[in-house]
């Protein structure tokens, strides 16, 4: 597994050159986000150690096979540790893929292989949990979570937008690298939280799959033009 820091506070934990997780810093050890592919829990710990610190929380943006694949091994080793996801994808999680009444209805997609690990706790959008405020960006599954750090402006994106050439709303990725949008649920609402993030003084992109990038503002209008036909 290759690690990269890219702040003081974030590290990016990339497997396959494809699949990423990260970790973030807190005064009282490190915030997981999402565990990767199934396989990946050592290499997780070992990538942790590295950066210095104990991993407390496993936060994920959402509960598709390749974002919670090590879960339940990482939550077996780590032994005690928080497991946070939105409420709507913790139904995924447990392999649940009803819709809701008042959701768009359309199949969720992608890999849900489901984990066997339970939540111990349920972010909301707006909340802010140790330095990440929690922004809520559904389309790419329902209850799709995105994390803005504000102490260096690093959004960490999940799938709700792709970095894998350049910055993409999910829906939207390069024909090149078609998973992120054989896997959206809905593409205009993925558009929409996208939309939502611009109101963000964001620095740089820290997508499920690519590097990271900066440009800021610029960089998500940019994605955001390209994406626009996803709206309709
Ligand atoms: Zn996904």
């Amino acid at each position: 597994m290759k690690l990269t820091r890219i702040t003081e506070n974030l590290v990016q934990l990339t497997r396959f050159g494809l699949v990423n997780c990260y970790c973030v810093k807190e005064s009282d050890g490190l915030t997981l986000i999402d565990t990767g592919l199934p396989g990946s829990g050592d290499d997780i710990l070992a990538c942790a150690r590295e950066f210095g610190g104990e991993i407390n929380r496993i936060l994920l943006t959402h509960a598709h096979g390749d974002h919670i694949g090590s879960l339940d091994d990482l939550a077996m080793k780590l032994g005690k540790v928080d497991v946070v996801i939105s409420r709507r994808d913790a139904r995924i999680l447990a392999k649940d893929l009803s819709l809701d009444p008042g959701e768009p209805k359309t199949k969720i997609r992608g890999s849900t292989p489901g984990a066997k690990t339970r939540p111990t706790h349920f972010v909301e959008d707006g909340e802010l949990y140790g330095s990440l405020r929690v922004i809520a960006t559904p389309g790419h599954t329902p209850g799709h979570m995105s994390f803005f750090d504000e102490r260096d402006g690093s959004l960490i994106t999940g799938d709700a937008l792709a970095s894998i050439s350049e910055v993409r709303v999910a829906g939207d990725a390069p024909w090149f690298f078609p998973f992120p949008n054989l896997a959206t649920w809905h593409k205009p609402t993925a558009y929409a939280s996208a939309k939502r993030l611009a109101e963000l003084p964001i620095e740089r992109f820290a997508c499920g799959h690519g590097q990271v990038r900066n440009g800021g503002l610029d960089t998500l209008k940019t994605a955001l033009r390209h994406a626009a036909r996803l709206a309709r």
